[in-house]
């Protein structure tokens, strides 16, 4: 029997922002869709069979028709998942009204566990306290969330700890997406937050580790798999063209953009290089973020001679361990019990 394939719908919510990132790659607008357009579009997804609505922006929570945009999905019988900032969920009223209109997991921005550098980042003094209010409000609600790191220079270093910080502080954290900084937009008037991928790897390699010892699953979204030695299935494009994903984006000015990650496919806005051409990991690699070549080239590619197989089967290795380990804890709990 054939899998149902899952599909994320993205939703625009709105391109207003209450940020000022400083590594923005959509700098804040003053448009965006009416209600009346909103239910649209959300109908138009259940028609094509989404999985999951993803409440995506600007900023969503700056819409003032959210509740009833989420209690619109979850009337057609569909789950929501909202990506923010965080700054709007500190206010636990605001947190306990989204659950009340079926919201059904969050994916939060936290980009450092350090307040000065979360301070140059957001651009706003003060709203580290406020992502950190939410984290504990969430808990306290049991909403469920993960949360989206977006790697640049400042942070980069730090990033271990950072993870180390989650972990301690709010352990039933299971996932974090790290996304290596667009070239574009707000980064492109400020290179210097754009790290070269090649001096992030041992980074990467650190974050991986942490991530590791501290249970926590991750994705690294826009790093070229010459740069995930040993964890190449942890990057979110891998992972999507192993599992031959479907996305489908909805925006205000272009309808239902999908992006199919098929295996050996190219992705939009990603590059390669003549190393490419040899390299193994080809047809599950999207290559270098084309905004990232602009600015630096794509000098830094080198080809992989690791299989296909090999990091498959590193993955089946990496669940069968995980499930074991679970299973040994299962039995010792039950035992002391
Ligand atoms: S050489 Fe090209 S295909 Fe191979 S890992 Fe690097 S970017 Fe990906």
């Amino acid at each position: 029997m054939n899998k149902k394939k899952h599909i994320d719908g993205y939703l625009e919510v709105t391109h207003k922002c209450n940020q000022n990132c400083a590594f923005c790659s959509f700098p804040p607008k003053n448009d965006g869709m009416s209600f009346k357009e909103l239910k649209e579009k959300v109908m138009r997804f259940k028609e094509k069979n989404v999985s999951e609505i993803v409440l995506t922006g600007g900023e969503p929570t700056i819409n003032p028709d959210l509740p009833k945009l989420i209690k619109l999905i979850s009337d057609q019988g569909l789950p929501s998942r909202l990506i923010t900032n965080g700054v709007k969920l500190a206010d636990k009223c605001f947190v306990k009204k989204l659950i009340d209109s079926g919201l059904g997991r969050v994916a939060l921005s936290f980009h450092t566990h350090k307040k000065d550098i979360s301070e140059k980042l957001s651009g706003v003094p003060g709203n580290f306290e406020k992502y950190i209010l939410a984290m504990e409000n969430m808990t306290e609600l049991k909403l469920w969330f993960d949360i989206n790191t977006t790697i640049t220079s400042l942070n980069l270093p730090y990033l271990p700890d950072t993870v180390k910080f989650i972990a301690a502080n709010f352990p039933k954290t299971a996932f974090i997406s790290f996304n290596f900084v667009d070239a574009v937009g707000n980064s492109k008037n400020n290179f210097a937050i754009v790290p070269k991928i090649s001096s992030a790897e041992y980074h990467l390699t650190k974050i991986f580790h942490a991530c590791k010892n501290c249970g926590i699953e991750f994705h690294i979204e826009r790093v070229p798999l010459c740069y995930m030695h040993y964890f190449e299935t942890r990057s979110s494009e891998a992972h999507k063209f192993i599992n031959d994903e479907f996305i489908l984006i909805s925006r205000k000015e272009k309808d239902f953009n999908p992006v199919r990650h098929k295996p050996g496919a190219k992705i939009n806005g990603y590059t390669k290089s003549e190393p490419c051409k040899i390299c193994l990991l080809n047809d599950i690699c999207a290559g270098l973020p084309e905004d990232y070549a602009e600015m630096y080239g794509t000098g830094e590619l080198y080809p992989r001679f690791k299989s296909i197989q090999s990091v498959l089967a590193q993955e089946t290795n990496r669940k069968f361990v995980k499930e074991n380990q679970q299973w040994q804890k299962s039995q010792t709990e039950n035992t002391l019990l």
